[in-house]
């Protein structure tokens, strides 16, 4: 019996990524990734559902799809909390976009580079205007961007719930009112932004580049994770996600931006523990809320 095995438990990280006109590092369109950790009685499931995802997706259909299954030590894996949710009543993209930068303001991000990733991901982050794969890495202090590929951005992977907070998320998703898409949507952004917010990112701003979803997101330690309706037009292909980083702290700790990247891309990680979900709440409330917590 080996080293991982003898501990009781082994864990799988499963990852997926397709594209469409061939693999992503040949020019390929990206069209759907996704992450898992899970153990071994759910892997084959696991593997399936990820497959069938990748080809029916509404960005298209794939020729390319891999999926990557690595065993990792169960004592590598880091156990921790998801980031507290809660949903504001945005309804417009022009004012779920006013209070995303509000929000990232009020989480520590210069007005300068709030107001750059909106304006980056409303116009499609990747080069051309086209969807990335990963996410963008931006300076908080400048809006200056960091990631070293633009058209890959970094990518937050080997994170997933444990099953028992797993199924505490949807039902408490659920008691809110989310249905079907939007609590796997929800589910699985709150894991990337927990996972960012543990790393170390100072916040994060995202929505999908599915043209059939309109609610998007800002979070941080600061403020939890914030949903945010009707961030983009229906219809719409362009989006992403912005990691905001601290980045004058960032290359002085822990092996530097590389090291960071590192972390966010490969250090497993299994969210055990769910925060509050709470109920909806209109956004002059909410970021009034945050203004009297700073005084
Ligand atoms: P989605 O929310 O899945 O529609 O993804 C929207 C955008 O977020 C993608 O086009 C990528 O730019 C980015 N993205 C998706 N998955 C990840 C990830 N695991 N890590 C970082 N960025 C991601």
């Amino acid at each position: 019996m080996d080293e991982e095995r003898r501990g009781g438990q082994v864990l799988y990280s499963v990852r997926m990524r397709a594209a469409q006109g061939g693999p992503h590092e040949r020019g390929g369109r990206h069209v759907s990734g996704a992450e898992r950790i899970v153990t071994e009685e759910r892997l084959h499931r696991t593997v399936r559902a990820l497959l069938e995802r990748a080809r029916r997706h509404a960005r298209g259909d794939p020729d390319f799809v891999q999926v990557t299954v690595e065993r990792v030590p169960a004592g590598a894996v880091a156990r921790i909390a998801a980031l507290p949710v809660v949903t504001l009543g945005t309804g417009a993209p022009d004012e779920a976009r006013r209070v995303a930068r509000a929000l990232l303001e009020a989480a520590g991000v210069a007005p300068v580079a709030a107001r750059e990733a909106v304006a980056l991901l409303a116009a499609g982050p990747g080069p051309a205007g086209t969807a990335m794969r990963g996410a963008v890495l931006m300076d908080a202090a400048t809006g200056e961007r960091l990631e070293p590929d633009r058209g890959r951005g970094v990518r937050v992977t080997r994170v997933d719930y444990d099953p028992a907070a797993r199924r505490r998320l949807e039902a408490a998703l659920r008691r809110r009112g989310l249905r079907g898409e939007a609590v796997r949507r929800a589910r699985e952004a709150l894991a990337l932004a927990s996972k960012a917010a543990w790393v170390g990112a100072l916040a994060e701003l995202g929505w999908s580049d599915d043209p059939g979803y309109t609610t998007g997101y800002v979070a941080a330690p600061a403020i939890g994770y914030v949903r945010l309706p009707g961030i983009k037009e229906a219809g719409d292909c362009r989006g992403g996600r912005v990691l905001f980083l601290a980045a004058g702290e960032t290359v002085r700790v822990d092996g530097g931006l590389a090291g960071l990247i590192g972390r966010l891309e490969e250090a497993p990680v299994l969210i055990a523990a769910v925060g509050r979900v709470g109920p909806a709440v209109p956004p002059e409330e909410f970021l009034e809320g945050l203004r009297v917590g700073d005084a």
